[in-house]
């Protein structure tokens, strides 16, 4: 009877999920969704919590040590965490949910490994290969986001070649030991150093541009492990979460790879960024301008187009792009946002950032209706964007970012570029952009630059 209502439960927690997701989709429905997903992991939670003991009544102190310690780290981070540090600690999360799922097949290879047959064996030890790929690569992919890992702390030499090796004695490895059935203390141990060896050398020589792709193969990887530990557990929502989240980190990737521009198979044996350009040479005098001029500019304009990046979200300047916005409009300027699915530090930063300023989803451009908007525009405001608008990924064969789409500004009138020094972006590439004769820098914190311009647009 208990299991009956055990499935009942996780039935609604899955449906419950899936509408969740769904919701997440649109922007006015994204905090429901949200909130019923959470409602359906705790539901997941609270099963999980009760479910095994039906079978070994004597877990409970582990189980609430756990939940406690985890629940107080996840609460009083996620309270404590400045949202210009959400892509590192999604990047940490789901590290952790990878090495959670791992674990899961490492207690079933103690508990069952020596009765197990050999795909058992097989597919959870592969299990466990993912889990702490997941988990490694992870916590070296939050290392770079927040910057305490610079690519130089990470040269491996020939990487490549490491990289398959060490794929391809972990591959082996789990060959070997489904075969032949035991698996010691000792090769058990060797087998995890090895795996959580293989996340780092998979990330480490991933350099600037191109970490979007391997975050999402990342979460993508977390989503598959969780999925296979639901089978071995029994557990169908997280086979479902598991299955959702792997086929939609699935899907991210290959548009992730599509917006860079990149083959998958470079991803996966991290062969990135290997051109070497002389990219950090100032290419001339860069212009500036004053807000009062901007202003002038902007309201006698018909088109104006915002290129948010990274910057806007340092600079939180969303809401006071938005009230520019509403300024135009009054006076009839027409005005879009052109987003680059790279642009920030985690797949749809610049989304989330505008629909947390109530920016309508209509006046959102994507790459290629947003370049032929720009050939059109009169002023582009770049805010705190630089790699997503950089000219050397089309004409320099020798950038590390050649191939990468853009944002193109070539064609459009007025170029104004909101950051603070000349400092290179994400990718550690100069920016000839802001050289170009038709593009004048404004220096300073992006949010007070607009609302200097805000308050000389009131006037004009
Ligand atoms: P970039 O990192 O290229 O540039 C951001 C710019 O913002 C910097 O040049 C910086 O210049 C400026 N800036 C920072 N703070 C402020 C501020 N307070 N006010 C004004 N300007 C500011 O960002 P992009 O969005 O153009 O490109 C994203 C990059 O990140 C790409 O290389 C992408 O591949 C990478 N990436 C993206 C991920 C994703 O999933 N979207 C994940 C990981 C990496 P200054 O210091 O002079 O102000």
């Amino acid at each position: 009877m208990t299991m009956v209502v055990f499935d009942i439960v996780l039935f609604v927690a899955a449906v419950l999920l899936i509408i969740g997701l769904r919701k997440l989709s649109h922007p006015d429905s994204a905090s429901r969704g949200n909130s019923l997903a959470a409602i359906a992991l705790a539901l997941g939670v609270l099963v999980a919590i009760f479910y095994p003991l039906q079978t070994q009544n004597n877990n409970y102190l582990y189980i609430g040590l756990g939940v406690l310690i985890g629940g107080i780290i996840g609460v009083v981070s996620a309270k404590k965490v400045a949202m210009t540090e959400m892509p590192e600690m999604v990047s940490l999360f789901n590290g952790f949910g990878g090495l959670s799922a791992g674990l899961i097949s490492l207690v079933w290879l103690i508990n069952n490994g020596s009765s197990g047959t050999a795909s058992d064996l097989g597919v959870v030890l592969f299990n466990l290969f993912l889990g702490l790929l997941a988990f490694s690569g992870s916590i070296i992919a939050y290392g770079k986001l927040s910057g305490k890992l610079k690519d130089e702390h990470l040269k491996i030499p020939f990487s490549t070649a490491v990289n398959i090796i060490l794929l391809l004695v972990n591959l082996g490895a789990i060959f070997y030991f489904a075969y032949v059935g035991v698996l010691s203390t000792l090769h058990l141990s060797l087998f995890l150093v090895f795996s959580l060896l293989y996340g780092v050398v998979f990330v480490a020589p991933i350099g600037g541009a191109d970490m979007p792709v391997v975050i999402s193969s990342l979460n993508s990887l977390t989503g598959i492990t969780a999925a296979v530990s639901g089978i071995i557990t029994d557990n169908k929502l997280m086979l479902l979460g598991g299955v959702l989240v792997g086929s939609s980190g699935i899907i991210l990737t290959l548009l992730m790879c599509k917006a860079m521009n990149r083959p998958l198979l470079s991803v996966i044996f991290g062969n990135f960024s290997s051109a070497k350009g002389s990219e950090n040479q100032v290419q001339g005098n860069a212009k500036e301008v004053t807000p009062a001029d901007l202003a002038v500019q902007l309201a006698y304009s018909q088109r104006v187009c915002v290129v948010p990046g990274y910057g806007m979200a340092v600079a939180q300047a969303q809401k006071i792009v938005k009230e520019v916005e509403e300024l135009l409009d009054e006076k009839d300027v027409e005005f879009k946002y052109a987003i680059h699915p790279v642009a920030g530090r985690m797949p749809g930063h610049m989304n989330v950032l505008l629909a947390e300023a109530n920016v309508s989803y209509d006046k959102l451009l994507d790459l290629d209706d947003a370049n032929s908007y720009l050939d059109t525009t009169d002023v582009a405001i770049i805010v705190g964007a630089n790699d997503v608008v950089n000219p050397s990924a089309l004409d320099d064969p020798s950038s590390k970012i050649y191939g990468m789409p853009i944002l193109n500004l070539a064609k459009t009138k007025n170029v104004v570029v909101l950051k603070r020094s000349m400092n290179p972006g994400y990718a550690g590439i100069q920016n000839p952009l802001f050289f170009k004769d038709n593009t004048k820098m404004l220096f300073g914190d992006a949010k007070k630059s607009i609302e200097v311009i805000l308050r000389e647009l009131k006037e004009v």
